[in-house]
């Protein structure tokens, strides 16, 4: 094989629950995670140049090292023991960047099963994990997909029931947020609302799309509302609108909701267009 093309899908909180700082400071997670049908597609090809070469068609982008995909490169050529003889990595994004949509981990999920493949190195899900977590920690959940709980950093996953079938409303205000910066602003021991994680586990085990969407709820969103009111001004139309649920995606400042009904979502999407330029429809069907 001298070519591979795959598609990287974006993710999103359905929740997300901080339970404790740890002492090497990374947090403790709770979270329920959902992909979506929002994708950079990646196409990775074989050269003789010696070099992992990365292109983007986003400018502000970093090629080098600094991207993930490209660490993610690296790392699979050192784990799999294979000598570089040469890739020109492309990635045409359509996920907003740092936007809690995983993006970055995401493409380089997708690099690394994109290489075992074009390689045929045949390593197994569970080591392209481990070896996503040393990248980052969505990483290894980006390679799983479909609808998980992730405990631990986020890299300890348990498939959960498939979410049904159901239409995304996704907002993007560009707004600039620090994923660092709201994670230190978090305050465990003054945190109001928490997730009904359990719950949510009931209501995808009967199916009950209306039972999820209701407790969608994510620790960081106060963080993040209070600095950027649109956050809450977009949830807001979604629920006016008639979604089931609205909430934010990782650390922000994306927005999305549930809908079962399609025209309705495109109703919300109308008018949310009035206020962000970045809004996405987008249907789940169970697979
Ligand atoms: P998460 O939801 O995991 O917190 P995010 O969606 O908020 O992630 P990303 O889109 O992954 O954020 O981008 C975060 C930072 O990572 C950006 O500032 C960007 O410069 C850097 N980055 C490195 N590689 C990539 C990549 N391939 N795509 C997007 N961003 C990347």
């Amino acid at each position: 094989m001298e070519r591979i093309v795959l598609d990287a899908r974006a993710k999103l909180n359905l929740s997300l629950d901080v339970l404790r700082r740890r002492e090497d400071n990374y947090h403790e997670m709770l979270m329920v995670m959902q992909d979506v049908d929002i994708y950079d597609t990646i196409s990775i090809e074989k050269t003789d140049t010696g070099r992992i070469r990365l292109m983007t068609n986003v400018d502000f982008l970093p090629t080098d090292e600094r991207n993930l995909a490209s660490r993610a490169a690296d790392a699979f050529y050192k784990a799999a023991g294979i000598p570089v003889e040469g890739i020109n990595i492309k990635i045409h994004k359509r996920i907003p960047v740092a936007a809690g949509l995983a993006g970055g981990s995401t493409d380089a999920a997708g690099v690394l099963k994109a290489l075992n493949t074009l390689h045929d190195t045949g390593m197994t899900t569970e080591e392209l994990c481990r070896l996503g977590k040393t990248l980052g920690a969505d990483v290894p959940y980006c390679i799983l997909g479909g609808t998980a709980l992730a405990e631990g950093i986020g890299e300890i996953l348990t498939p959960l029931p498939t979410l049904p079938d159901c239409t995304f409303v996704l907002a993007h205000p560009s707004v600039a947020v620090s994923t660092k910066y709201v994670f230190q602003r978090l305050d465990l021991s003054r945190v109001k609302y928490r997730p009904d994680t359990k719950g949510m586990k009931q209501a995808l085990e009967k199916g009950d799309l209306g039972g999820v969407a209701r407790r969608m709820l994510n620790v960081l969103e106060p963080i993040t509302s209070a600095n950027h009111k649109i956050i809450g001004e977009l949830e807001n139309i979604m629920l006016d609108f008639g979604a089931l649920g609205a909430a934010m995606s990782g650390s922000g400042p994306s927005v999305f909701a549930i809908f079962s009904d399609e025209k309705k979502a495109e109703e919300c999407a109308a008018e949310l267009k009035k206020r962000v330029n970045d809004v996405f429809i987008v249907p789940h069907k169970k697979k």
